[in-house]
């Protein structure tokens, strides 16, 4: 298969709105922006379109598909039921990176939802994806658009370097706003919980509805194999680079004290080592030698500003597979407002590798 891509910013938008528009009516895929990671998208109310979707991405039959909508009108037809605290967490996060599940209308296919009943729906605040929702009335299924369990993709060349060849179509819009996932929340029982930490946070949820509570699975609590979590997606190895990830938590002075240890011990033993480190840190492991080597270091954003940190993750760890580290150490996240949606993240392209100092 030929993939086409449209730049957003080169193309007529008749042009490309034709031309995504007649891909999915057909039932065929393509890589849309939304402002968390672009999507991999298909008409979520054809079953033989979803299914492409886990063929393109080898994703796991069994992990649900989140369905995006441009307007609140189009919940009604994929719900049977909005309980009033959905209903005043979509008027306060909607359109933006909040997913709701709730139980699903028929029209829904289990081959959309992964044979469960229930239904994850968002309205996404991207322009590009919400016209293209909006002018075709296609609800659109789109997990993120990376080979199962890569990186998540943040920018169009991700989508390219992933799903060339298998998907009919890409809409490059430039690097995504925020860059990490939607958080999802379970909307089905009497609490709203949740499944997966995100750009919204628990205290913003909990300043519109009360009380939210958060699946013990996040952050791999609970970590024995008969714990089942409730998103079906946080059970399977995530985000994960090709070199072995270990984050190293603590003070500051010592994290970098054990990072520096650890890179050059690998140095020595002859591998390609990389390191993650921030703005403010950068500096002192670029000082790390071992006879003609050095570790190749990125500085994943700054402290003064986690959304820096958000926006540059999945590409951080995307550009290490492109210097073929062998071992990479990355300093820890857990202290902002979004420390749990970004160590969520780090820790399952680590595979839980983590280190206290
Ligand atoms: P992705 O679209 O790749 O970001 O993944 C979607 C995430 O939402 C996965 O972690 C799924 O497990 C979760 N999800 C989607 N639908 C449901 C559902 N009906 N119930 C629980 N979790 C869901
Ligand atoms: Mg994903």
């Amino acid at each position: 298969m030929k993939t086409i891509v449209y730049k957003i910013s080169e193309t007529d938008e008749t042009v490309w709105l034709k031309a995504a528009g007649g891909v999915l009516a057909a039932g065929g895929l393509v890589g849309i922006p939304t402002e968390t990671v672009y999507g991999l998208a298909a008409n979520a109310l054809d079953a033989e379109a979803a299914a492409k979707i886990y063929a393109a991405k080898g994703r796991p039959s069994d992990n649900p598909l989140i369905v995006h909508i441009s307007d609140i009108s189009m919940l009604d037809g994929l719900v049977t039921e909005i309980p009033g605290t959905a209903q005043k967490l979509a008027e306060t996060f909607w359109p933006g990176p909040l997913t709701m599940i709730f139980p699903k209308k028929d029209v829904v296919p289990y081959g959309t939802t992964g044979g469960l009943d229930t239904v994850a729906v968002r309205m996404p605040s991207h322009p590009v994806a919400r016209k293209l929702i909006g002018t075709t009335g296609i609800v659109l299924a789109a997990p993120s658009a990376n080979t199962s369990g890569r990186p998540s993709p943040t920018r169009a060349e991700h989508v390219y370097e992933d799903l060339n060849g298998k998907i009919d179509m890409i809409l490059d819009d430039g690097p995504v706003g925020i860059g990490i996932e939607s958080t999802v929340v379970d909307m089905t029982g009497s609490v709203p919980m949740i499944l997966r930490p995100g750009y919204i946070t628990r205290e913003m949820m909990e300043a519109v509805v009360g009380e939210v509570r958060v699946d013990p699975a996040i952050l791999g609590e609970n970590r024995d194999k008969n714990f089942q979590p409730k998103a079906p997606g946080m059970k399977y190895k995530h985000y994960a680079p090709k070199g072995d990830l270990t984050l190293v938590s603590g003070p500051d002075e010592k994290v970098v004290k054990k990072i520096r240890e650890l890179a050059s011990e690998k140095l020595a033993a002859g591998f390609r080592v990389g390191i993650i480190a921030t703005e403010e840190t950068k500096a002192l492991y670029e000082t790390v030698v071992q006879g003609n080597s050095k570790p190749v270091v990125m500085s994943i954003g700054t402290r003064k500003d986690e959304d820096t940190i958000i926006h540059n993750l999945f590409d951080v760890l995307r550009r290490m597979d492109g210097e073929e580290v062998s071992y990479i150490y990355s300093e820890s996240f857990e202290e902002g407002s979004r420390g749990k949606a970004i160590m969520n993240r780090m820790l399952k392209a680590a595979g839980h590798q983590q280190i206290y100092v």
